[in-house]
């Protein structure tokens, strides 16, 4: 069984668990991102102010308009920068053009001023500079622009650290979510599979089974005992129709009786004229085979209900299958068709005798009736754990295509040519019944113009 829905329930959950925590993992890693930059901003507006200021109070001497910064206030700068994470710049425009001045670590400053950085706009800006990123901050002031950098790894720090963890436990725990979650829908789906799993095993024979007793009010407790109640609907349906054949077949039982009777009883008068007596003949066939007919019916339609109890008893096989012979001999007495035994193992066997005998009628009927001449051969081997019965004939045998269908009620091979027969196709649906009622098997093969063997076999009750 290919279980999609839950496969289905499983991947929704794990997507969902997946993109929850995504959405976690991203909002809290901007959030975190945007506060550590406005931190490291924060720093940068003090620095420049204090900065500024430095320039204005304490080396206000030193600024000169012609040459720029002077010497001492470089060298002060640099000092100054030298142990921080920090680096400055002071570009100055004068008459004798632009003049740059740095302190803290060169090599960025450096890589800056080869980026044209200089010519950007007032603001805030991020490098990375030996795979490491700076924050950047431009200021205008009255004596020349101001650039002050500072490192801005805290967030990158944090999130190489904690992609590690990520990277394994993300992992982990969508396999726990998925284990988990198939196990979950695995345990939501289980009153429907097994619910599907009994339906599936339900024919018109054991329509009296409930598919589950899943009685919680949720969509599936609904589903299924709307289902229950459907079955025990089509159970009383089937059991109105099955009453309804056997109650036909039980009332045309003694009119059918009282008719024959008649027939018979006129079909004896003497001196009847010929014509009439060849009427009474044929209506007297007729109504015999009418009142098989209505047997059949009604023995089908009790076995359906499991209105027949078998009547078990220890039987001796070996006679049964004597008896039937003997019967079988003398109907084909004038026929060109030699009547074998070819094995006869002697069989004490538990079952019911009246069935067994009508199922071993039932198919050397067959085997007669299909048989124009030749060999009808009879066998009875003791084959534990059970017993085999095999009737062979060399009859018109059955075509390939009809083989499939010849236990069906009122299946019959249609004859070609212009053969008569009389049955009704009710006898093999009966001998199935029969030996499925004994818990054995029956199988037909058969080859067109070559014979027909029947093959039974039943299980010993007490092996
Ligand atoms: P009924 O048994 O009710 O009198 P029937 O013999 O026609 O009628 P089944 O015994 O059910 O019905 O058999 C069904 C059909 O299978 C037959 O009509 C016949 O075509 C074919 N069949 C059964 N047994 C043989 C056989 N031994 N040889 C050839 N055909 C057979
Ligand atoms: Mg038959």
């Amino acid at each position: 069984m290919n279980y999609s829905i839950r496969s289905y329930l499983t991947r929704l959950t794990v997507g969902v668990f997946a993109g929850i925590l995504l959405f976690i993992f991203l909002s809290a890693g901007i959030a975190l991102y945007l506060n550590l930059n406005r931190e490291v901003d924060k720093g940068l507006e003090i620095e420049v102010k204090r900065l500024a200021g430095m320039v204005h109070t304490e080396f206000s001497g030193l600024i000169s308009g012609e040459t720029g910064l002077s010497d001492e206030f470089i060298e002060e700068l640099t000092e100054i920068y030298l142990y921080k994470h920090q680096f400055v710049m002071i570009a100055m425009e004068s008459d004798s053009g632009r003049h740059v001045y740095f302190g803290g670590e060169k090599e960025n400053i450096q890589r800056l001023l080869a980026d044209g950085f200089l010519s950007n706009n007032d603001g805030f800006y991020n490098r990375v500079f030996n795979g490491r990123h700076y924050r950047i901050l431009i200021r205008q002031s009255d004596f020349g622009r101001l650039i002050i950098g500072a490192e801005n790894q805290t967030f990158f720090d944090i999130a190489a650290g904690f992609r590690n963890i990520l990277l394994i436990g993300v992992p982990v725990l969508i396999i726990i979510v998925l284990i988990g979650g198939n196990f979950l829908a695995r345990r939501a789906m289980r009153p429907v599979v097994s619910a599907a799993e009994k339906a599936d095993r339900i024919t018109l024979t054991n329509l009296k089974t409930t598919l589950s007793d899943y009685d919680k009010k949720d969509e599936f407790g609904i589903l299924i005992s709307t289902l229950n109640r459907m079955i025990v609907r089509i159970d009383q349906e089937v059991s109105r129709i099955r009453r309804f054949t056997q109650d036909a077949a039980h009332e045309l039982r003694t009119p059918l009786t009282i008719l024959r009777g008649e027939l018979e009883m006129l079909y004896q008068e003497q001196d009847l004229p010929d014509e009439i007596g060849s009427a009474l003949q044929k209506a007297l066939d007729k109504t015999i085979i009418l009142q098989k007919i209505v047997d059949d019916l009604m023995l089908l339609a009790r076995s359906e209900s499991g209105d027949y109890t078998l009547d078990v008893k220890i039987i001796s096989l070996d006679r049964l299958m004597k008896d039937v012979v003997e019967d079988i001999k003398i109907l084909a007495e004038h026929r060109p068709i030699e009547i074998l035994t070819e094995h006869c193992d002697p069989v004490e066997y538990t079952g019911d005798e009246s069935l067994i005998r009508r199922l071993l009628l039932n198919l050397s009927d067959n085997a007669l009736k299909f048989t124009e001449q030749g060999k009808i051969i009879f066998s009875l081997r003791n084959m534990p754990p059970g017993y085999e019965i095999k009737i062979s004939d060399t009859g018109t045998g059955i075509p390939p295509q009809d083989l499939p269908h010849i236990f069906d009620r009122f299946y019959r091979v249609e004859p070609d040519g212009k053969e008569k027969r009389t049955g009704s196709g009710l006898g093999l649906a009966i001998s199935k019944w029969i030996v499925d009622a004994h818990g054995g098997n029956i199988d037909i093969d058969s080859i067109p113009s070559v014979g027909t063997t029947v093959t039974i076999r039943l299980p010993a009750a007490d092996r």
